[in-house]
């Protein structure tokens, strides 16, 4: 493959099996890693299979969970996509005392503004978006700044396709399936400025 290659989205999905580094181990379970520390000092509902499932996150596998689940909880942590279902829910669902996560990644459905504007007129909690990988790993996560994802650049590379704006990702984090400049479908670029919230790391903004 040329170094500088590009893999389309859809080559990536529809060769899937091609991607397998069957030589690396099947990667552990994560950490939620959110901005109200860790361990978190309240309950976390995630919607996903890839946490940890130690107190005091709880996994939720259900894609249409009954109300009942989210009372009590403080953080609630779910696919933007899942979140739109359930901020459309009547009776409204109880909103977590802390804040919400949500996760977005390559091929699924964005944060965009209109989304957070009705997300914060259900719940009128913080939102923080976290951009993980297809076994959850954080690829970018949003700080308290508000100023974009923040990455680990030595594990995660973000870089624009030519001329597009276009971001194609490199993970190291995922070595089960790796896959080198994927395009995203995501507009975005990348600053290394210093951040009002004061991480050094730099950050990915997306322009759309
Ligand atoms: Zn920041």
């Amino acid at each position: 493959m040329l170094a500088d290659a590009v893999v389309e989205l859809a080559e990536f999905f529809g060769a899937h099996a091609d991607f397998l580094n069957p030589a690396a181990a099947i990667p552990e379970p994560v950490a939620l890693e959110t901005c109200w520390g860790e361990p978190l000092p309240g309950r976390a509902l995630a919607c996903r299979p890839w946490f940890r499932i130690a107190s005091p996150v709880e996994i939720c596998m259900d894609d249409a969970p009954a109300p009942a689940v989210f009372e009590d909880i403080d953080v609630l942590a779910a696919p933007a996509g899942m979140l739109a279902e359930l901020c459309a829910r009547t009776p409204k669902l109880a909103a977590p005392e802390f804040g919400i996560v949500a996760f977005t990644g390559v091929g699924q459905t964005p944060l965009t503004r209109d989304l957070r504007d009705r997300l914060w007129d259900v719940w009128r909690v913080p939102l923080f978006e976290q951009f993980r990988g297809f076994q959850g790993e954080l690829l970018g996560a949003e700080c308290e700044a508000f100023a974009g994802l923040h990455f680990d650049p030595t594990l995660v590379q973000w870089e624009q396709r030519g001329g597009s704006g276009e971001l194609l990702l490199t993970s190291l984090r995922n070595l089960r399936h790796p896959v080198w400049r994927l395009a995203t479908g995501r507009a975005g670029r990348v600053v290394e400025d210093e951040c009002d919230c004061g991480s050094p790391r730099p950050r990915v903004v997306w322009t759309e």
